[in-house]
């Protein structure tokens, strides 16, 4: 028998980012999408409207605040937040099935979000923090990317205030200083956290096909 890495069947995980608004979490998730095609967005459904270069089914679901709590209501959401008035939800359909054919997942959600996916999915669960060199930079990366008003800006930086504190509840941190280095970690990551032991499911029947060839050898 030979092992190879097709051996193994594995089962994917959930890729958390978060960071406070303007860090580059987004683009860091897009980045990822576009190199690695193991690896799948979920796309969140959001009562919030499409900023000017937002497309509906690709960056959200965009829907009304009524059609958000009807679906609130029917379950629809693994996890939900609210966050300056406005909705988000990770949708469930789905989430199960590309976790078990080895598949894996990026959700680009907020720390509540975060913890509350830690908490319910702990082993499927790996999570990334980014960074902002600087809050001044932070600001200045919101004010370039358009759609949010002054106010907006002054609110999504006010909130930040209770976002960073819950940086050390992450399994990583990565500062996104330079776009192409900040990727390149967190491909690192993903790189390290597909050879998990605990994620390969048939690890103890391989281990009894190495067992039986070394009886046979001995
Ligand atoms: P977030 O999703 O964390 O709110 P985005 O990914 O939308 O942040 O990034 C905010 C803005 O900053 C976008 O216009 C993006 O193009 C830009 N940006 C992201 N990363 C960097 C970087 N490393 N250097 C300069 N600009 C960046
Ligand atoms: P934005 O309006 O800038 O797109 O997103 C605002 C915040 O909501 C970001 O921190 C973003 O990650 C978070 N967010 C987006 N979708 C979801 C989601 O489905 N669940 C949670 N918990 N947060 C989300």
């Amino acid at each position: 028998m030979t092992l190879n890495p097709t051996s193994f069947q594995r089962r994917g995980f959930i890729l958390v980012i978060s960071s406070p608004s303007g860090a580059g979490k987004t683009t860091i998730a897009q980045q990822i999408l576009e190199r690695d095609f193991n690896v799948q967005r979920s796309i969140s459904i959001t009562d919030r409207p499409a900023r000017p270069n937002e497309r509906d089914g690709i960056d959200y679901f965009f829907v009304t605040p009524e059609k958000f709590s009807t679906l609130l209501e029917e379950g629809a959401f693994l996890e939900h937040t609210e966050n300056h008035g406005i909705r988000y939800g990770t949708p469930k359909a789905a989430v199960e099935e590309t976790l078990k054919v080895g598949k894996d997942l990026i959700f680009v959600i907020d720390v509540k979000g975060g913890r509350f996916l830690r908490e319910s999915m702990r082993e499927d669960v790996v999570s990334v923090f980014i960074l902002p060199p600087s809050v001044q930079e932070q600001k200045h990366r919101l004010e370039l990317r358009g759609g949010d008003s002054a106010k907006m800006i002054t609110t999504r930086l006010t909130t930040a205030r209770s976002e960073f504190p819950c940086a050390p509840e992450y399994d990583y941190i990565v500062i996104n200083d330079d776009l192409d280095q900040a990727t390149s970690k967190v491909e690192a990551i993903i790189r390290a956290e597909r050879q998990r032991s605990i994620r390969f499911t048939n690890l103890p029947h391989l281990i009894t096909l190495l067992e039986d060839e070394l009886k046979d050898i001995l």
